[in-house]
């Protein structure tokens, strides 16, 4: 039987999990094998003479004594013999040719320490620059016998985890002189930030499409730390994801974020991949902070299935149907979270009105559409009653943007250059949308420079910088006091 181990990647990242993926010929189930592992780390020594150098033989005489003494050479220990001789014990008996002696060459045994047993190994700072090489034995758990030969794999060295890559904020105070009066008007100067990121599922990173990406950027266990790291550096008060994986959301994702103070809601499409972690899917996840909101509902869609209950291709034209049908069968789906804010100082039910957030303004204007309030696939166009515009479009037409961000804008549309920047495609396929009757932008996460992703590693996203081949859009939002008529607000039961 022959046994192939395979680590993520052969460059082990500092604080990213490496877990072999083990497979026999012919293929074994899971309780006919137990696995043991061990991890060793390369022992890095330099030239006591030349320190830039590694050294690849030792004095055997210092060693004795306990003290370390290594050449890059024999040649190079030879040289330092007559003056090195002196820290050994009885220097003057020592002939000349003594060194021949006291010169131990490293050999393979010699050069490893032990790391650690478990089935996976972290890196640490400690490692950087060493060589790890994890050694897997697979023995039948019943008798203790092997079951193939033992298996041996070397790594490259161990790299340091790249340091976060920031993005600043563009505040409107600047450009927005003459509407500053809002704070005024409003009744409580609430604002919020809302993120959006398709964080690119890992299957979908696994298709051999972003070849381009480094190895080790491309794994899952670098990536989730990475789009981790950004996601919480945002500090959003909602956070919008797209492509998070089932598995990843369950282990990972809900978990890390409710420890920064975090609730999620979730949403998966129906199609799954067979991976590691079982059936997987992949979908949409929401996060809120518990301590400005809670949540009032929450509405979930089927694109697919909106043809089925609801006939919407009958009220479109024959010919278009065909197009509109394979569009609404691509199995998306949507996630709609209801929040109201939390009062500050209120003790848990001291609600702003929910319309304050969310769907306010048009909505209230069709209570008798319940089926269809929101007129959301009125005609598979997504055309809806509400009156949207995209938050870093409208921000953009305003006077005073400073250049470099104009730059990163397209000049007809005002929207960004591109927030998908791939080998196969370049452009905006994200937005945030928001009722400007509503909500006033305040604040846009400035846009990534395609110049910096062009010259950057790889050329495109993902990369090492970048862990999505989307880039995050976030926005800042005042709520504007409501108008009386809006106050009267009711949430649809279904949608
Ligand atoms: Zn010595
Ligand atoms: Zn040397």
């Amino acid at each position: 039987m022959e046994m192939v181990v395979t680590l993520p990647s052969t460059k082990p990242v500092v604080g990213c999990d490496m877990i072999p993926y083990v497979r026999f010929t012919p293929p074994l189930p899971r309780p006919l094998y137990k696995l043991s592992y061990t991890w060793d780390r390369k022992i890095k020594k330099f030239c006591s003479v030349h320190p830039s150098e590694l050294a690849t033989v030792e004095c055997n005489v210092c060693a004795k004594l306990g003290q370390s003494y290594n050449c890059c050479s024999v040649k190079c220990y030879k040289e330092a013999w007559p003056t090195h001789k002196h820290s050994h014990p009885n220097p003057s008996t020592s002939p000349e040719s003594d060194y021949r002696d006291s010169v131990l060459e490293y050999d393979d045994s010699r050069q490893w320490e032990w790391v650690g047993s478990s089935e996976f190994y972290k890196p640490s700072e400690k490692d950087v620059n060493c060589i790890l090489r994890v050694t897997c034995v697979a023995q039948d758990p019943a008798e203790g016998t092997p079951l193939a030969p033992v298996y041996i794999k070397e790594t490259d060295p161990v790299i340091p985890f790249p340091p976060l890559c920031g993005r600043c904020m563009i505040e409107s105070g600047s450009y927005q002189k003459s509407h500053l009066n809002f704070e005024t008007q409003s009744s409580d100067g609430f604002t919020f930030s809302v993120l959006s990121y398709n964080i690119l599922a890992d299957f979908y990173a696994r298709l051999g499409k972003h070849n381009y990406c480094p190895d080790w950027a491309c794994t899952w266990e670098y990536r989730k730390k990475n789009l981790l790291r950004e996601i919480i550096n945002y500090s959003a008060d909602i956070i919008c994801l797209q492509e998070v994986q089932s598995d990843h959301f369950d282990i990972f994702l809900e978990s890390e974020l409710k420890k920064e103070g975090y609730s999620a809601r979730y949403k998966k499409k129906k199609s799954e991949l067979y991976t590691s972690n079982g059936s997987v899917s992949e979908g949409c996840a929401i996060f809120y902070r518990c301590e400005l909101f809670k949540e009032i509902t929450k509405y979930e869609l089927e694109f697919d299935q909106i043809e089925n209950e609801e006939k919407v291709l009958e009220n479109l034209e024959p010919e278009e149907r065909p197009i509109r049908l394979k569009r609404l069968q691509k199995d998306n789906v949507a996630l709609i979270v209801i929040l109201g804010a939390i009062k500050p100082g209120s003790t848990g039910d001291g609600f702003h009105d929910p319309h304050m957030l969310l769907l306010k303004g048009r909505i209230t204007h069709i209570p008798a559409e319940k089926e269809n309030p929101v007129g959301i696939w009125a005609c598979l166009k997504l055309e809806h009653s509400l009156d949207l515009v995209s938050a870093y479009a409208s921000f953009f037409k305003l006077d005073g943007i400073e250049e470099k961000h104009l730059k990163r804008m397209n000049r007809q549309n005002h929207e960004p250059l591109f927030t998908n920047y791939t080998e196969e495609f370049r452009g905006t396929l994200d937005y945030i949308l928001h009722t400007a009757d509503s909500l006033k932008v305040e604040g846009l996460l400035e846009l990534v420079d395609s110049g910096s992703v062009a010259s950057g590693e790889g050329g495109y996203l993902p990369s090492p910088k970048w862990s999505s081949d989307h880039i995050a859009l976030m926005a800042k939002f005042r709520v504007k006091p409501p108008s009386p008529s809006e106050l009267a607000l009711s949430l649809p039961q279904k949608i």
